[in-house]
């Protein structure tokens, strides 16, 4: 078979047209600023809030420009001060090393196992031997790790655990919803995670003072009496006068789109998990291609899948089989390239964070691949992916194992 796969592995679906119609009727009124509201009005960003807060079940949340700010505010909040180092995972994306950097701390990096997760014998002894108050936890590509030995290990070295959710809003943990496991969640949405305004990242938390702490960082100025969904105005009391405002506010255009997704949110992870079993099918049943295993402890949103080549592929066959499956319109991404592409990059392309070696973490990236699903591919046209993928994998391993003979 030689069939081309011709859509986009980067089109997202409409915004809806009940979205853009509330969206058109607020721009008429010009009223974008989320504190351009009379006494007592729940603006578009508050409503927001509360909608958002009351479907991952947690008290607050305070919505931002970008996820990168949820997670930056959120280490200011979490009282991280600058030369501090914070504990992450060294397989994840730019901005959350970035957030770090940003508050001038410095990420000390955890190893990542076969399964994509955090690996937590790793953890702890970097926990034991640092300084570090934080886990900045990132669930990078959906993939929870056990979050009851997370806790466990948060407890007993007293970190703080902060949650990046930007690939599990939606997720959970034996039920429990990722980003109420630690002191905040962050989630963003940028036009490539689960709900899209082009830019926007929200912060969630069950703890009054740590929120009043981050609505004033995000720029709430002196306003944040008429706030509408945040902790209550005894909380800023005194640490009005401590936080520096980080200006990163969501405005009300883009907390009317998403207001109108998260009604939906359900109805699109069933849909994602839909596109991702007849994928994840299929490359289970080709030899020598390994997937992650998924605990049953976890429920994902299957809108990206990643899988493992034989360690035996050097960087020519992995080069290879991304330019074949390419030239059939299957775009996957390898995360062993030495030279940071798209929204990949390795651990060691970021130099300003001077990170350590991680020869686990190395041995995972040189054999990972990740391809998304967008919600506009059909099914057919995830087996049609996956069978371009199964043949250009077994015509590469076929090259592999004569080079290795
Ligand atoms: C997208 C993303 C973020 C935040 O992204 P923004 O573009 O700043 O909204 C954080 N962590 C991970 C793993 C991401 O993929």
């Amino acid at each position: 078979m030689t069939d081309v796969f011709r859509k986009s592995f980067t089109q997202q679906e409409p915004i809806s047209e009940a979205a853009i119609s509330r969206a058109a009727d607020l721009m008429r009124t010009g009223r974008l600023h989320r504190y351009n509201v009379a006494p007592g009005e729940i603006g578009p960003v508050a409503e927001f809030e509360r909608a958002f807060a009351n479907w991952l079940g947690v008290p607050f949340a305070l919505a931002l420009a970008s996820g990168g700010q949820a997670l930056q505010i959120a280490l200011r909040a979490a009282g991280v001060k600058p030369g501090d180092r914070v504990l992450t995972n060294g397989f994840t994306l730019a901005p959350v090393p970035g957030a770090i950097a940003a508050v001038g701390a410095r990420p000390l990096l955890v190893e990542t196992n076969e399964n994509l997760r955090p690996d937590l014998v790793d953890l702890e002894t970097k926990a034991a031997a640092s300084k570090a108050r934080v886990l900045l936890l990132s669930n990078m590509r959906g993939h929870l790790p056990d979050m009851e030995a997370v806790q466990a290990i948060c407890a007993r070295h007293g970190l703080l655990l902060i949650e990046d959710c930007a690939h599990t809003m939606g997720a959970a943990w034996k039920g429990k919803q990722s980003g109420t496991f630690g002191i905040a969640g962050c989630f963003s949405t940028q036009t490539y995670k689960h709900m899209n305004s082009g830019e926007g990242g929200i912060l969630t938390s069950d703890d009054p003072v740590f929120m009043a702490r981050a609505t004033v960082l995000s720029g709430s100025y002196m306003l944040y009496a008429r706030h509408g969904a945040g902790p209550d105005v005894k909380y800023f009391k005194d640490l009005r006068y401590d936080m520096p405002n980080c200006s990163a506010r969501m405005d009300a255009l883009r907390a009317t789109l998403l207001l109108d997704q998260i009604g939906s949110l359900p109805d699109r992870i069933v849909r994602w998990n839909d596109r991702y079993r007849v994928v994840e099918n299929r490359l289970a049943a080709v030899a020598g291609l390994s997937l992650p295993q998924r605990p049953n402890e976890e429920s994902y949103v299957g809108s990206s899948i990643q899988f493992l080549v034989p360690a035996a592929w050097d960087e020519k066959n992995c080069t290879q089989f991304t330019a074949a499956t390419a030239a059939r319109g299957v775009e996957v991404k390898w995360f062993g390239a030495a030279e940071p592409k798209a929204f990949t990059s390795r651990y060691d392309s970021w130099r300003y964070a001077q990170p350590d070696r991680l020869p686990a973490t190395d041995a995972v990236l040189a054999r990972l691949f990740d391809m998304r699903l967008p919600l506009t591919f059909d099914l057919a046209d995830c087996a049609l992916i996956s069978e371009i993928l199964a043949e250009q994998f077994s015509i590469e391993n076929r090259k592999s194992s004569h080079a290795g003979a």
